[in-house]
């Protein structure tokens, strides 16, 4: 067995072992809920702030006996059915578990055993996600149905419907975990799966985004330990496992919005009020308070309650919930949902917070801004004049989502075709760290790619063959492999479909070569030929990164790392391009040999080079003898 493998199926008999142990206690002090539920000894922070519901409790006397933890303070807020209790930690507090008891006049009112489980000594330095990963974004509910006891459950509202496009359709993280191998074969090195907690929401709850529960996988997809599980068998495989994480907001049917703990819990107003989603508004030196408080207070929809960062006990449970999941899942990065929505300084100290704990993890806003300047602003190191640093090291690239999906369609122009990625690139200046840059052609609310370039495989593979060379970390979304096609105006369920093969009764399916029309599978294996190669390129994976004006719809690029250079050349035109070698010296120092990594042939270089129309060419070169 395989140290690896070793530690996944530790990490499985660990957390199978927490959810007995806990499933148990819960019979015992079904009235008390306390969150987090259990958390570790050896963290960095000394700090646990514990969130104790239950009945009329306000009043109790808090009693913690366990050597190495300091009971701090008790906190009543304005509802009595909470306590705030704050505690420090010994750094070298052993492990173990200890009686947490409510009293009232001496008599014990509440028992719940906490418990400080022994920290897994890797955990610190896990590595996140970084650029020699290619992330494929993944909706859990379309993906796979692995398990089909699971579609509807008993305790949950909306049950299955495959034939509502805003239905549950019952993909879970069994579909998933039966299809990691799909994924290595393809040379996918990182998964961003759609949230996956709790949504026990009356309708349209498949997308993830209104959490009920923030400690719980929902059951339509599984169980915490199933989703450990998940985390664990992705590693053995090469597959980094990126969490989505929503501060923002959560769901109506939360708990806690059920019963607020206190005025300032959320954001309220007389009457619903949406937010403008204008974070443009926030960087904008001539911005209305009215319009600032709009898009930061406003609620995303009606059933997502705005919760209030500023309130420390808000921010502490939501910082607290990340770090938990970190720990106790074992995954490789966050993926923050509208990262600009919540107060800025609060989501620069959660992020903080979270690499004091994991030095080498990585997280990605959702930073969705039309410009360049306004996305670098919510990148880390960023430098601007009010010196905001985000902490956060990776920021979604929309504005190279919308050069991608224009440039490949459009005659060449001086702002347009090839043009438009030129521009965008040539502004990177603006970001501290670019090739942190999350660059996609589509994702789970934007048109599918094939759609975007009017169903064109040229256009496809032009596109594809960018995104896979160029700086940044690539991300895939499913079924853009084999050209699914969508329209964000029609719904979200056309650009949300379920992927074919994912369910028994499925007619066709796409996991296999067989599966897949004469064009889906050219398409797929144009995507793995490039996948598997750019694992193993440090040229493109770790390099930098040189282009040249683009020319006659011909753009020319190399990436550059110690030794290693790859030479990309991009025939946007339609019509065969020779271009003359002695432009490219400087990229080239005098490389006269390489290898086509598309076809695998040798290639070498003369005077000129013939370009066919529509022609993606990726060079590996041979370094001068
Ligand atoms: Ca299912």
């Amino acid at each position: 067995m395989t140290s690896k493998l070793h530690k996944a199926v530790l990490r499985t008999a660990v957390a199978l072992f927490i959810l007995m142990l806990h499933t148990s206690l819960l019979a015992a002090t079904a009235d008390l809920k306390v969150e987090p539920p259990f958390w570790w000894a050896g963290m960095q922070n000394p700090n646990l702030q514990l969130l104790v519901y239950g009945t009329d409790i306000s009043s109790s006397e808090v009693d913690i006996d366990y050597k190495g933890i300091k009971l701090e303070r008790v906190q009543k807020v304005e509802n009595t059915n909470y306590l705030f209790i704050d505690l420090v930690i010994d750094k070298d507090i052993k492990p173990g578990k200890f009686k947490i008891k409510l009293s009232n006049e001496g008599k014990t009112t509440h028992t719940y055993e906490y418990e400080l489980l022994k920290r897994d000594d890797s955990s610190i330095t896990r590595k996140g996600f970084d650029p020699s990963d290619v992330i494929y974004l993944l909706m859990p509910d379309r993906f796979a149905n692995g398990d089909i006891s699971n579609d509807s459950h008993p305790a949950m509202i909306e049950k299955a419907d495959r034939s509502n496009p805003s239905g549950r359709h019952g993909g879970d993280i069994a579909g998933i975990t039966n299809n990691l191998n799909y994924l290595q074969d393809m040379g996918i090195t990182g998964m961003w799966i759609n949230p996956l907690l709790e949504n026990n929401n009356e309708a349209y709850t498949y997308h993830g985004y209104a959490i009920t529960d923030f400690y719980k996988v929902d059951p339509r997809f599984g169980s915490n330990v199933d989703y450990v599980n998940l985390v664990s068998l992705a590693h053995s495989k090469g597959i980094k496992v990126i969490m989505d994480m929503i501060f923002n907001h959560c769901g109506i049917n939360h708990w806690f919005i059920k019963d607020l703990p206190m005025k300032g819990w959320i954001h309220e107003f007389p009457e619903f009020t949406r937010s403008n989603f204008r974070a443009e508004s926030l960087t904008d030196p001539y911005a209305s308070e009215y319009d600032k408080n709009l898009m930061l207070q406003g609620w995303f929809d009606k059933n997502m309650p705005d919760l209030d960062q500023r309130n420390p006990l808000v921010s502490n449970y939501l910082i607290q919930n990340s770090i938990w999941w970190i720990e106790y899942s074992g995954i490789d990065g966050i993926r923050m949902d509208t990262q600009p929505y919540p107060y800025k300084e609060i989501m620069a100290e959660w992020a903080k917070r979270v690499f004091e704990e994991y030095p080498e993890f990585n997280i990605v806003g959702e930073a969705w801004m039309q410009r360049e300047s306004m996305t670098s602003f919510y990148q880390k190191d960023s430098q601007f004049g009010d010196g905001y640093n985000s902490n956060i090291p990776s920021v979604t690239d929309f504005p190279m989502y919308n050069a991608i999906t224009r440039a490949f369609t459009e005659p060449e122009g001086w702002t347009d075709g090839m043009a438009r990625i030129y521009y965008v690139l040539a502004q990177d200046f603006l970001y501290a760290n670019p090739n942190y840059n999350l660059i996609f052609a589509d994702n789970h609310d934007l048109n599918r790619f094939f759609t975007s370039v009017n169903k064109d495989v040229d256009a496809f593979k032009l596109a594809m063959a960018f995104l896979l060379t160029t700086r940044g970390i690539p991300m895939i979304y499913y079924g853009t492999e084999y050209l699914m096609e969508g329209e964000e105006h029609k719904g979200h369920g056309d650009i949300r479909k379920d992927f074919p093969g994912g369910w028994l009764s499925d007619s066709v399916n796409l996991f296999t070569s067989e599966g897949r029309s004469a064009q889906q599978e050219e398409a797929f294996r144009f995507l793995q030929t490039i996948l598997k190669w750019r694992s193993t390129s440090e040229a493109v994976t770790k390099g930098s990164l040189k282009h040249y004006i683009p020319q006659d719809g011909v753009y020319v690029y190399f990436r550059e790392w110690k030794d290693k250079r790859v030479m990309v050349m991009l025939n946007n035109s339609k019509g065969s391009q020779a271009i003359e070698t002695s432009r490219f010296t400087e990229g080239l120092k005098g490389a006269r040999h390489g290898k086509n990594i598309i076809t695998g042939n040798p290639f070498t270089f003369r005077n000129t080079i013939l370009l066919e129309p529509r022609q993606a060419l990726i060079i590996e070169l041979e370094n001068r003898k």
